[in-house]
Parts: C-alpha cells; sequence; structure tokens
C-alpha cells in the first residue's frame, strides 16, 4: 500500500484549480472602497438574489461576517441565543463579548437542534442558528424546524441570524432552494472557504439597511478591501462551479463512514454531509493518540472534545482516496483494539445507524445547478 498522505483535518485545504485561477487572473482590479470592483459587485448581487437576500457585501471571512452581524443585530448587554458547540459559541464567544458586548447563552439540545421556546430568557436579543452544524458532523438542521424557529422569533421581534458557512451542503444534500432557507433568516453569511474552494471569502446578506450598516462596522474591523475584485472572482467562480460538486464529497463521506462502520472497534454516526465523526472512545484511547495513530497511517483527522475524531471531505479528496482512507484507519482501530469477532453478518450499515432525526433528501439533489 502506498503511503500518499491523506489529509481529511478540513474541507480549507483544497487548492484553486486552473478553471479557478483563470477567473482569478481575468477578474477587475477596480477598487471596491469606491464601489469599483465589477466583481466584487457581481458576487454580492448574485449572492443576495440566490439566497432572496435586499443586498450583499463581500467580507474576507465568515469569522468576521458573524462578528459584523452582532455588532449590526445584537443588543448591547442582550444575550445571543445558540445550541452549544456552534462555531460562535466554541470560537469566537469572546470576540462576540468584547467586540459586540454580548454574552452568548448556550444550550445543548440532543439532536442540536435550537427550540427557543425552552430557552429564550428575557434578556435574549437575538436567536443564532448554524447550518450545517459542524460539531454535529455536518448535521443539516432541517427546514421545518427553521421555519417554525423563524415563526416564533418574528412573533417576538427577535431576529434570527443563520451562520450559514456551509450552507450550501445543505442545499446539495437536500435539493431545498437556497432562497428557502435564506427565508428562515433575517440575516446570513456563507464562506467560499470551506468546501466550495475558493481561496478565502465570505458573503453578509440581509436587508439594504442591514448591509449599510453592516459597511461601516466592516471598515472599523478592517475587512474593507481594495481590489478586491480576483479574490471575489474565485468566490463566484467557486459558487457556480462547485456547489453541485459538494454532493460529491457527501458521497465519498458516506462511504468512508460506511467502511468504518464495519469496523467493532469505532462507532461512526451516518453523515448527512461532508463531515464524519468517529467515535474512537471503546479503544481505551484519547482521540488525540488516535490522530498521531492515524498519522503515522498516513491519514491526517483532528480530534473532537466527545471523544471522536473527525474526518471531513472536500474537492481534493477522491472516491479512491476516501476508501484508502477508510483502510488505513480501521487497520489502526484493529491494531489498538482488543481482537474481536466481526458479528455484523453482511447486515448494511444503514440498517444498524438509524438517522435520529429527520432529514429530507431530494434525488433532485445530485442534478441541480444553482446559478
Ligand atoms: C469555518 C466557519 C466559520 C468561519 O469561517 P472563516 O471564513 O474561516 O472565518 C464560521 N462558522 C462556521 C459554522 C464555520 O464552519
Amino acid at each position: 500500500m502506498s503511503m500518499e498522505p491523506m489529509d481529511l483535518r478540513s474541507d480549507t485545504l483544497s487548492r484553486p484549480d486552473p478553471a479557478m485561477l483563470h477567473a482569478m487572473a481575468n477578474a477587475d482590479h477596480g477598487d471596491d472602497r469606491y464601489g469599483e470592483s465589477t466583481a466584487t459587485t457581481e458576487l454580492e448581487e448574485h449572492c443576495a438574489a440566490l439566497f432572496g437576500k435586499e443586498s450583499g457585501l463581500f467580507m474576507p471571512s465568515a469569522t468576521m461576517s458573524n462578528q459584523v452581524a452582532l455588532k449590526v443585530l445584537a443588543t448591547r448587554g442582550g444575550d445571543v441565543l445558540c445550541e452549544a458547540g456552534h462555531h460562535l459559541d466554541e470560537f469566537a464567544a469572546a470576540a462576540a463579548a468584547d467586540l459586540a458586548g454580548v454574552t452568548v447563552n448556550a444550550v445543548t439540545s440532543a439532536d442540536g437542534f435550537l427550540r427557543p421556546e425552552a430557552a429564550a430568557l428575557p434578556t435574549t436579543g437575538l436567536v443564532w442558528v448554524e447550518n450545517t452544524i459542524t460539531a454535529r458532523g455536518g448535521r443539516i438542521h432541517p427546514l421545518p424546524l427553521l421555519t417554525a424557529l423563524k415563526e416564533w422569533t418574528g412573533r417576538r421581534g427577535i431576529p434570527v441570524y443563520l451562520d450559514g458557512a456551509r450552507i450550501m451542503h445543505a442545499v446539495a444534500a437536500t435539493g431545498v432552494a437556497p432562497a428557502a432557507w435564506g427565508a428562515t433568516s433575517d440575516a446570513m453569511a456563507l464562506c467560499f472557504a470551506k468546501g466550495l474552494g475558493a481561496p478565502f471569502g465570505s458573503v453578509l446578506l440581509g436587508t439594504a439597511d442591514f448591509i449599510r450598516v453592516a459597511r461601516r462596522y466592516r471598515r472599523w474591523y478592517g475587512g474593507a478591501l481594495h481590489r478586491s475584485g480576483p479574490a471575489a472572482a474565485a468566490a463566484l467562480w467557486a459558487l457556480r462551479h462547485n456547489s453541485t460538486r459538494l454532493a460529491e464529497d457527501h458521497a465519498n463521506a458516506a462511504l468512508f463512514a460506511a467502511m468504518l462502520a464495519e469496523s467493532p472497534h469505532v462507532e461512526v454516526t451516518r453523515p448527512d454531509t461532508n463531515i464524519v465523526h468517529v467515535d474512537v472512545s471503546r479503544l481505551h484511547l484519547s482521540p488525540a493518540e488516535f490522530v498521531v495513530r492515524a498519522a503515522e497511517a498516513g491519514v491526517r483527522v483532528l480530534a473532537g472534545r466527545r471523544g471522536e475524531i473527525r474526518a471531513v471531505f472536500g474537492g481534493g479528496t477522491s472516491r479512491r482516496q476516501a476508501i484508502r482512507a477508510a483502510e488505513r484507519l480501521i487497520a489502526v482501530a484493529g491494531r489498538i483494539g482488543p481482537a474481536r469477532t466481526l458479528t455484523l453478518g453482511g447486515v448494511p450499515w444503514w440498517d444498524r445507524i438509524g438517522p435520529s432525526y429527520p432529514v429530507t433528501v431530494s434525488a433532485q439533489a445530485q442534478s441541480r445547478t444553482w446559478r
């Protein structure tokens, strides 16, 4: 077996292909601070139309989109209600406290789907959802639940923000159009640097008034770019050409998970999209130790905080590599794990690992193009 190393730590690790580089090379070099970057304006208008929002604003990162959104939507001294483990909670809560003067009120539900009727406080000034949910293995927050959430908050005058860094994965997996997801929030952002494969960038979307104020904070935070054309062109190219390809990443993730589910030494959760969580706690070693063994076997993965490791499938990983990675990790687990006989007898893994919540998967998902 060749030892070609495979990097499944994240879907931010692919390289731009020649067509994306070509789009970047042919982009304008107008100064966006004077509103003169045609590629940037085109990207903003394209995304706003796609998600049914009035306006868009190109941002250097989804992290900054989220912080700017907090600044515009949240009330200083109020709290932001979200599910525990969301990117905001795990990586950006200190920034939210310092920059926007809010506290993140994180609640944990069994399935990862926020239900505000059980958790909202009198001080709740903003409801925050994430889709897909990274810490839950790329789980799709189902549209009917988001619609119900929007109705609940709408009646109380509380805005809803959607951290849609990987929202195009939900689109690709369900076939539900971007605008339907967009309608469940007052404002939202997506990230172009994950599975979509652009070098960096995000777009913040909302009403024209929201974007007008967001533009001011983008400048405060140092996110107003000058000649942003090439970056915007890469993002637009990624959205137009890589959105349907995400379904291939989902298929690779599912195959990888199905193979690992045949190992008696690990527990695998059926992935909705491109992130696979493999629970290694049965092996009686920490996820960090498993990560070291996996790297020695030529597969780079990340340790999670709940006894699991994660493997993420993006544009840089082929089906053949997904299979090879699963084989290597099965071998690693087998070497560590106590010898036990397989009693699975060819039962399809889908029958053994039931979905824990309803997700509608459309047959059209793989054939639709979102342009
Ligand atoms: C990656 C990610 C972000 C941050 O995006 P960057 O562009 O890397 O700053 C925010 N939210 C979620 C859910 C993400 O997955």
